[in-house]
């Protein structure tokens, strides 16, 4: 059965992220021959919309106010909830990001709808369309089918792949005025934390540390190897606790949850809180001095020794066969 599903386009600093274009190629296998409609919130991105049509949107329905500029929950909802109104999705798809799962929820319990959230796979069979999401910090998964009305559903980042970009798509771009009022939050300034190199939560390739790192300068060695593969620096909260490195990094049950094609995990030792933010990983390698750590166990590969003896030898062997 058709339906109309409606994905927003999460902007940050300007661009959209990927999991906008995901959402998009998510929404086509439950529209069915549907409408698919990307929504964009926030201050200027009028000139974002043509990017989400050309990775397959039909169309694109745009909220622009100054008072969107920067996420608060209150404006966001009050846009977002215009947006539904006059749209009348079916299913509406948000990444499970920060902003995701903070504003899916609020909605969807002001509109009394389901939420299917953190969905790794979405698959017809027949007429059904089925989502996959992890349970249980990841160690199993469960699949749900939609029943009638509308639902909210969140897709985690780097699972679902977007379409390749047609730049030969066009497709109908309006706007809908909204008065925003009544906000309790005004943001007033971002500061930002200054992370070098690739997003995190979107890293292809992680190269993670934990406490066998020993120190800020350790992680050095690593950002070398990350930098060769274009990928990004992650952590224990091992790591994290010691002050080796920021918290930002922080991969697992209290921290990040990432879905790398290759995640090389050096010097941690895979406890369970760890496993949850990363065991989904398409490839994972492992360097620990312990043949017995836990880590070993889920990786795919896994490599003995000293990592301030591995870690440099791979960077110098891949930048020798990357150039
Ligand atoms: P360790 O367990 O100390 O392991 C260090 C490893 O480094 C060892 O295996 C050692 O063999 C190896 N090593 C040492 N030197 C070298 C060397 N030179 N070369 C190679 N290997 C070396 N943890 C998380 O990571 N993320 C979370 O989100 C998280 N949430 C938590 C939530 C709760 C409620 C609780 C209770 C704990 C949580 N933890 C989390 C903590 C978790 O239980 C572990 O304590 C933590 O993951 C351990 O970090 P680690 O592997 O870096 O350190």
């Amino acid at each position: 059965m058709t339906k109309n599903v409606i994905v927003l386009g999460e902007v940050r600093d300007g661009d959209l992220r990927n999991v906008s274009f995901e959402g998009i190629a998510a929404a086509k296998t439950i529209a069915d021959g549907g409408v698919v409609t990307a929504v964009l919130l926030g201050e200027q991105v009028n000139h974002l919309a043509p990017l989400m049509i050309q990775y397959g949107a039909d169309r694109a329905v745009i909220v622009e106010d100054s008072k969107l500029a920067s996420y608060t929950p209150d404006g966001y909802s009050q846009a977002f909830l215009a947006v539904v109104e006059q749209e009348k999705p079916d299913v509406i798809i948000f990444g499970h990001t920060a902003i995701g799962k903070d504003l899916s929820p609020k909605i969807a319990s002001r509109l009394g709808s389901g939420l299917i959230s953190d969905v790794v796979a979405i698959e017809a069979v027949g007429e059904t369309i089925v989502f996959t999401r992890p349970i249980y910090s990841g160690k199993a998964f469960e699949k749900k089918i939609i029943s009638d009305g509308m639902i909210f559903v969140t897709i985690r980042p780097n699972n679902i792949v977007s379409f390749e970009k047609d730049t030969a798509r066009t497709g109908d771009v309006s706007s809908i005025s909204v008065e925003i009022k009544d906000l309790r939050t005004i943001v007033r300034e971002v500061a930002k934390k200054a992370v070098k190199g690739v997003d995190l939560s979107e890293a292809k390739v992680i190269i993670s540390g934990g406490r066998g790192v020993k120190s800020k300068e350790g992680f050095k060695t690593l950002q070398k190897l990350a930098d060769v593969l274009g990928g990004a620096v992650g952590a224990s909260r091992g790591a994290c606790d010691a002050d080796y490195c920021d918290y930002s990094l922080q991969i697992g049950q209290t921290g990040k949850v990432v879905t790398p094609d290759l995640y090389i995990a050096c010097g941690i030792s895979g406890a369970i809180q760890h496993l949850a933010g990363m065991s989904n990983s398409k490839i994972v390698v492992a360097i620990n001095k312990d043949p017995e750590a836990n880590i070993f166990n889920i990786a795919d590969y896994g490599i003995v020794g000293d990592l301030f003896e591995v870690v440099p030898m791979l960077t110098e062997e891949l930048q020798n066969l990357l150039v």
